[in-house]
């Protein structure tokens, strides 16, 4: 259950809320949200106590039907838009993140961030820290990595998302980027996924390589739970049996987390498939499927790539692509987001896309 308590609500009245959750058993938990709203969570109570609603400082009672809480769309029915540097993801426009998998020098940097603006990105990826397979692969340029990455997203004014692997590092990276990525391997890591939660920095969390939608939408919990609400997901394809691609791109996590959640949905078509000529299709059929979005591998020199080159499209290929996307959105009433006029300020929760809501009985797993 969920107890959203008014802006002008004093600590006395947010205490009595709790007391009165822990006499009839549950176990509620103060969480300090965005606005300066607090809200009072005991999941384990699937009743609330008589006369919860009339207590002073109580705005309203939320009771999701099934397992998720603060990523349900009973809790906040119109979709969340995650606004990155003026650019907001999960409203009616369709949000290209695009750039090298891993950073590799200041020089490469600049070619394809320049090529990948030109083409229609708004938003800038790159690994700094890269969990690597092997230990003996390339593990990313680490710090000189966040530091180049900084270096470019302050002269070109290019949001950066860039992955974070350690607890300890989230407030370093959180410093020098826009948007903190969670890796599909660190999707269950829970003390990263607390501290990111502890962050004001908009989150990228990725889909475990072999993690349910239901496993997926409780990691974004334990985020909210800390109190940041400003998540986008984003589905990275999942182990099957089949090897013709690097993973199976699982489409219809879009309209499931869409369905019982409101928090926005990205496809990354590049990690998901392996292989450069199997993006396009599937950014297409991201874009048809209803995600909000897509995060897509480019390198100007493929075959020198230190990480991840087979999935790489080139910027003529990746141009071509944002045109065709823009054509099919277009049959959608979509648009791509461009860049904004002005800066905006990160991290701001306004009402999303409209999408049908649960029923109830369909909000259970
Ligand atoms: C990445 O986006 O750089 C990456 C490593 O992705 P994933 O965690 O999905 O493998
Ligand atoms: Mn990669």
């Amino acid at each position: 259950m969920i107890v959203e308590m008014r802006n002008d609500a004093d600590d006395r009245d947010v205490e009595e809320v709790c007391a009165a959750l822990r006499a009839v058993g549950g176990t509620p938990r103060l969480i300090r949200w965005a606005a300066a709203q607090r809200l009072v969570v005991s999941a384990d109570l699937k009743c609330a106590p008589g006369g919860l609603t009339d207590r002073a400082g109580v705005r309203r009672v939320v009771q999701p039907s099934g397992d998720f809480c603060l990523t349900s769309r009973e809790f906040h029915s119109a979709g969340t838009v995650v606004e990155v540097g003026g650019i907001g993801i999960g409203g009616s426009e369709f949000v290209v993140i695009a750039g090298p998998c891993a950073v590799e020098s200041a020089e490469q940097l600049r070619e394809i961030s320049d090529a990948v603006t030109e083409a229609g990105a708004v938003i800038l990826r790159g690994g700094a820290f890269k969990p690597r397979t092997s230990p003996y692969s390339f593990q990313g340029l680490g710090m000189k990595g966040l530091r180049l990455l900084d270096r470019r997203r302050r002269q070109t004014g290019l949001p950066v998302v860039t992955e974070v692997m350690q607890p300890e590092q989230v407030e370093l990276v959180a410093a020098s980027s826009d948007v903190l990525q969670i890796g599909t391997r660190n999707m269950q890591n829970f003390p990263l996924l607390k501290e990111v939660g502890r962050s004001r920095r908009p989150v990228l969390l990725k889909r475990g390589m072999c993690a349910t939608v239901k496993e997926w939408l409780l990691a974004a919990e334990y985020v909210m739970a800390e109190g940041n609400p400003h998540i986008v997901l984003c589905e990275r394809g999942i182990r099957t049996f089949e090897t013709a691609s690097r993973f199976t791109l699982d489409l219809t996590a879009v309209p499931i987390v869409r369905r019982h959640s409101h928090l926005p949905v990205l496809i990354d078509p590049s990690h998901a498939t392996g292989h450069a000529y199997l993006v396009g299709p599937m950014t297409l059929a991201a874009a048809a499927a209803g995600a909000d979005g897509v995060m897509i591998d480019v390198h100007t020199d493929r075959a020198a790539a230190r990480c991840d080159g087979s999935q790489a499209l080139r910027p003529a290929e990746f141009k071509a692509l944002v045109a065709d996307l823009e054509r099919l959105l277009s049959g959608f009433d979509r648009k791509l987001a461009r860049n904004p006029d002005g800066p905006g300020a990160a991290g701001s929760l306004v009402p999303g896309r409209a999408v049908q809501p649960p029923t109830r009985s369909a909000a259970r797993w």
